[in-house]
């Protein structure tokens, strides 16, 4: 994919370089895993002070401090500590994983064994999902490689230390990616999120081990933060939103893809990066971080207090493309799954076909997502088909505060923001359905074939 000049690609450095392949000759010519060779030469303990100095947050999705979340691994139960390497990528919107994974396995490779060395640990995984099998043979076929340059395996770069990356490939199911219900997964099991608190993998994780889960991304920048200094990786970006982010546009604009940037606004990536709406459209709405976030509806004000107490007033087009950007915004950066919606989009119709998402990915645990989820899926779905009741707007908001906070994962707020945010931008819009009311008979019939 060709670079864009307004990009600032650091982990996608050199993936779209032509004649660059996966293989570690390519990387190797790069200066492939000389940050590794540096790192076994450190102190641990220096290595997580400089991931935490960076303030790197978490790309899987939730922004967590990645620093933070490895001085809370517990490293005085005894038991050995695992590093799980999220790949489950299953966010609708979101593939920029797949392109590290396709384009550059050895960086990854690089990153995984800084943070293991890290962070003490012996044996790795990488828990890839089971729709991408070309990325599963790449990155078996890295880690051979890698063993025998001696990267990975016994006595790492003659350091002495010694750590196994295993590849696994994933169940299948989006429930897969959230870290608890792939650390099930993984052990064998299906994949039910466990409840956390008090059950967080940096305690006990996999086997009851202490775990750190981090996304493909984030492990990618250990390279990089290694490389710059933490103080060379906070200058790109806003402060609290150090680096650069791999975002993926998709929808209602002339140029769809991934896209790495430092600091930006919203307006520059999806106006000058991705060429605006197509023509004779419109943008209606931006979905800014996976199909799990609240939705920002165009011509809207965006307005609050800064930290310091300043305020700001930003249109869609003026909000900061980063973690507290958006989140001041009122959604989240999330996985970095950007999807517009144009002029000629229904929003209804894209809920009914999210929530037949969500109803069909519930693990089924607990009863207010599982039974709630299905109830959206009917609702949106006679909704659209022209069946909808009165009452449908109203029930809908009801059924998704029921869900809410009620659940043992996060995927209950997946199911229920959407319909929050998408009726409280566009309540006429649902209105407008649910007073093309129907025959109530034809309404069950509706409700039966689904
Ligand atoms: P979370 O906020 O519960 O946790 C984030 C991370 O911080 C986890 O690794 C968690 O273990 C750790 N953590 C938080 N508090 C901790 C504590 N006190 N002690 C130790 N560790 C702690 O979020 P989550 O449920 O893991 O993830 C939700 C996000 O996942 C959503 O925002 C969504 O964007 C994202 N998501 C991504 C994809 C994808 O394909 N990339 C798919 C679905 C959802
Ligand atoms: Fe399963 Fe949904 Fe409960 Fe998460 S919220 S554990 S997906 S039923």
């Amino acid at each position: 994919m060709a670079i864009h000049p307004k990009e600032q690609r650091l982990v996608l450095k050199y993936a779209d370089e032509p004649g660059y392949t996966p293989h570690i000759d390519s990387y190797l010519e790069h200066g492939g895993y000389d940050m590794l060779k540096k790192a076994v030469t450190m102190e641990p303990q220096a290595i997580i002070d400089e991931v935490k100095a960076s303030t790197l947050r978490g790309r899987g999705g939730a922004g967590f401090p990645c620093g933070l979340k490895w001085s809370f691994v517990d490293r005085k139960s005894g038991k050995p500590i695992y590093l799980i390497c999220n790949c489950d990528e299953s966010e609708p919107g979101t593939f920029k994983d797949r392109q590290i994974v396709h384009k550059d396995p050895h960086q990854l490779i690089e990153g995984m064994m800084i943070s293991c060395f890290a962070n003490n640990v012996a044996k790795a995984f990488i828990y890839i999902r089971e729709e991408m099998p070309y990325g599963a043979k790449i990155l078996d076929q890295a880690i051979l490689e890698a063993k025998e340059k001696g990267f990975v395996g016994d006595n790492v770069c003659g350091s002495g230390y010694s750590c196994d990356i295993v590849v696994h490939r994933g169940a299948a199911a989006y429930i897969c990616g959230e870290e608890t219900g792939l650390i099930e997964s993984l052990e064998g099991k299906r994949a039910n999120p466990r409840i956390k608190p008090p059950y967080f993998p940096a305690v006990l994780g996999l086997y009851n081990c202490p775990t750190i889960v981090n996304n493909v991304e984030t492990l990618c920048n250990a390279v990089h933060i290694l490389d710059m200094g933490a103080e060379g990786f906070k200058k790109i970006g806003r402060p609290n939103n150090a680096g650069t982010r791999i975002w993926c546009v998709s929808g209602g604009v002339q140029r769809p893809g991934y896209y790495e940037v430092g600091e930006m606004t919203l307006g520059e990536l999806v106006y000058d990066i991705c060429g605006g709406p197509l023509p004779g459209r419109t943008i209606k709405a931006i979905i800014p971080g996976g199909s799990s976030m609240k939705i920002l509806k165009n011509g809207e004000r965006y307005k609050g207090k800064n930290p310091d107490g300043s305020e700001y007033d930003w249109g869609l087009e003026d909000i900061p493309l980063d973690y507290d950007g958006i989140a001041a915004a009122g959604s989240m950066s999330g996985s970095g799954g950007m999807m517009v919606l144009d002029d000629t989009v229904s929003i209804p119709a894209a809920l009914a076909n999210l929530m037949a998402f969500y109803s069909h990915e519930s693990c089924g645990q607990c009863t207010p997502c599982r039974e709630g989820s299905l109830w959206l899926k009917k609702i949106t779905s006679r909704m659209v088909h022209g069946e909808a009741r009165p009452e449908d707007v109203d029930l809908m908001l009801d059924v998704a505060g029921q869900i809410a906070g009620r659940t043992i994962c996060a995927f209950g707020f997946a199911v229920a923001w959407p319909v929050q945010s998408y009726i409280a931008k566009f309540e006429d819009e649902f209105r407008e359905y649910a007073a093309h009311l129907s025959d109530p008979k034809a309404d069950r019939q509706a409700i039966k074939e689904l």
